[in-house]
């Protein structure tokens, strides 16, 4: 039988490095029944018997010439459940690395799942509650000492985290891509995480303000076994609350050396799709590491400054309002602050409160953010972001 296997991701991102897991499961399995396997092409569509294509991303657009009887999955296509999987037969084979020749890693679960309930994530949906799935000596190759590791929370699992202390002194490089949850760092898994080698990174994902801190203690824990904050890289996702993005992006560069990435909210199963805003903030504030330089206010001014170079007017009263208009935008932002409260419900965006005791300071402010959360160690607190209410210019 000739089987053709289709990789989107591979056809639309020209420099795409990482392989697709689930294809080379299926070429693995093929193979192993004496069936010949490529990949498919639309030219020569018609002489496969039968065609796999995965396609991971929501963005990555579909091939238009893949024929209806194509075995179609992967989360970037809607239409199809989301918690489909391989068949054990094929789940159970080991990956054929020779698709893909430029990989140089093993790749690989130890976990799949996830316990937590993240609104913005497919996990849950897809893999369910957390549960061991391999060893780690199931998962490596004989030709390389790297893996990689794509477990969702590995951290939330004992066996997981079994599994990571077993490694250290085995000469292997791991790489956890997904980011692990800071908040589940303690001093025992700070001393693992520490001890073991890394290929470059220990990443922890930043989703929302109350992981900050979470991320800065275990930012702390690490250093006390060794780690320097530049050994860390943070992945940062940005919702339509773009400040919110902003401030922990602020908090997490007092870390010296820290790495982020910005990515933007986009799930097409649920409509959600990101602003042009969103891009912009992960890709040239972030990306283009404008952050290192200059907060998110100050980008968007300087970039706003550009653009009015080229307003027009055509009398001096237009010249005037013009002036008076910019004034007052560019002061608007002038007293800004940020606070850690005792839980309050009535502490909400758009709420007026008097600020007091910091001289110059004090005034009417206006709450920008607020963010409520509760935790067993610090129960129930209110982070909040204010701008100074405008009297006059
Ligand atoms: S903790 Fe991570 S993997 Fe789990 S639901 Fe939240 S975002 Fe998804």
């Amino acid at each position: 039988m000739r089987v053709g296997l289709h990789d989107a991701e591979r056809d639309y991102l020209k420099h795409k490095r990482f392989p697709n897991y689930a294809l080379m499961k299926i070429s693995a399995y093929h193979k192993a029944r004496g069936d010949s396997v490529e990949w498919w092409d639309p030219i020569t569509s018609h002489t496969f018997d039968l065609i796999y294509s995965s396609k991971i991303f929501d963005f990555t657009p579909e091939n238009p010439y893949l024929p209806p009887s194509a075995i179609r999955g992967g989360t970037g296509y809607p239409d199809i459940p989301i918690n489909q999987t391989l068949p054990p037969e094929i789940d159970a084979a080991f990956p054929d690395y020779s698709i893909y020749p430029e990989c140089d890693y093993a790749i690989g679960y130890i976990t799949r799942g996830c316990p937590n309930r993240c609104p913005w994530c497919v996990v849950p949906a897809k893999e369910g509650g957390i549960k061991p799935y391999r060893a780690w000596e199931q998962i490596v190759r004989p030709d390389t000492k790297k893996l990689v590791l794509m477990d969702n929370n590995i951290l939330a699992s004992e066996y997981g985290i079994l599994q990571l202390e077993s490694l250290i002194g085995t000469g292997y490089e791991i790489d956890l891509n997904q980011g692990m949850d800071a908040r589940l760092v303690t001093d025992r898994i700070a001393g693992i995480l520490a001890r073991l080698k890394w290929i470059r990174f220990i990443r922890f994902s930043c989703d929302q303000i109350p992981q900050i801190e979470a991320i800065e203690r275990a930012a702390e824990l690490l250093e006390g076994y060794g780690k320097k904050p530049y050994n860390l890289f943070i992945y940062l996702l940005v919702t339509k609350d773009v400040e919110n993005a902003a401030y922990r992006v602020e908090r997490l560069k007092r870390l010296k050396g820290i790495s982020i990435y910005a990515q933007a909210e986009r799930n097409d199963r649920k409509g959600i799709i990101p602003k042009a805003l969103q891009k912009e903030f992960a890709q040239r504030f972030v990306y283009g590491r404008c952050y290192l330089k200059e907060s998110w206010e100050e980008y968007l001014t300087r970039h706003k400054e550009k653009r009015l170079q080229n307003e027009k007017v055509s009398t001096r009263e237009e010249a005037r309002q013009l002036a008076m208009k910019r004034l007052r935008q560019k002061n608007k932002s002038e007293y800004k602050a940020s606070f850690t409260l005792t839980g309050d419900t009535r502490l909400v965006a758009g709420v007026t409160v008097e600020v007091s005791g910091y001289g110059a300071f004090d005034g009417k402010y206006i709450i920008e953010t607020a963010t409520h959360s509760v935790s067993k160690s610090g129960g129930y607190k209110t982070d909040i972001t204010l701008r100074r209410v405008l009297e006059g210019y």
